[in-house]
């Protein structure tokens, strides 16, 4: 893979960002908030519930077409994620390069956006927090999605957005997972650490 610089940022017109590990790190209690989907699941289709994470879950519910018991979900989802929102830690390095990205090689017309799983009120919540709610023209989370990470739906939702082409996007995020997404959107994707050593390289300089 080619080393990510200011030439790779140059021509690009969208960047996109995942929200959890890439901007903040969220400290809500997944662990529970995996136990309360599975139980309401449980209780609502008196099923077993052996889904290895939450997005298998939801799809699930998806495929069943039950959009108001889905909605329900992303309430518990939502409610958890929000309960320990203030002690989000934001990452320093990625919140100094959306405040001052004319400093890496991105031209001022440049386009912030989100694509998270985690819910619109956390996305929004954590970057005020962060200070930097107003540096982003758009976010998808998930209530605005029906698949998931690895799909590529959010990344597509975000180009139709802007109306721009594959190729004038680029994505970042901590995962695996958000590699893959990216690959399966044809849009140019690096892992945040990327990023980071980028910002340190430059800010050193
Ligand atoms: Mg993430």
């Amino acid at each position: 893979m080619t080393i990510m610089d200011a030439s790779t940022l140059k021509s690009k017109k969208i960047i996109v960002f995942d929200l959890d590990g890439t901007i903040v790190r969220l400290a809500a209690d997944w662990h529970s908030l995996r136990k309360a989907l599975n139980d309401r699941y449980r209780e609502k289709f008196k099923e077993e519930s052996q889904f290895k994470n939450m997005s298998s879950l939801l799809s699930d519910i998806v495929a069943r077409g039950d959009e108001e018991e889905l909605k329900h979900n992303f309430s518990i989802i939502q409610k958890y994620e929000l309960e320990n929102i203030t002690k989000n830690e934001p990452i320093k390095e990625v919140i100094y390069f959306i405040n001052n990205k004319e400093l890496f090689g991105v031209n001022s017309e440049v386009k912030f956006a989100i694509f998270s799983l985690n819910t619109r009120a956390t996305i929004i919540k954590s970057l005020q927090i962060a200070g930097v709610v107003n540096k982003f023209e758009f976010c998808v989370g998930r209530e605005d999605l029906r698949a998931w990470k690895p799909e590529p739906e959010g990344l597509l939702k975000i180009r139709d957005r802007f109306q721009v082409l594959n190729k004038d996007m680029i994505y970042f995020g901590d995962l695996k997972k958000d590699l893959l997404t990216g690959a399966n959107a044809g849009v140019e994707t690096y892992i945040i650490d990327d990023l980071i050593n980028f910002v340190r390289k430059v800010r050193k300089n």
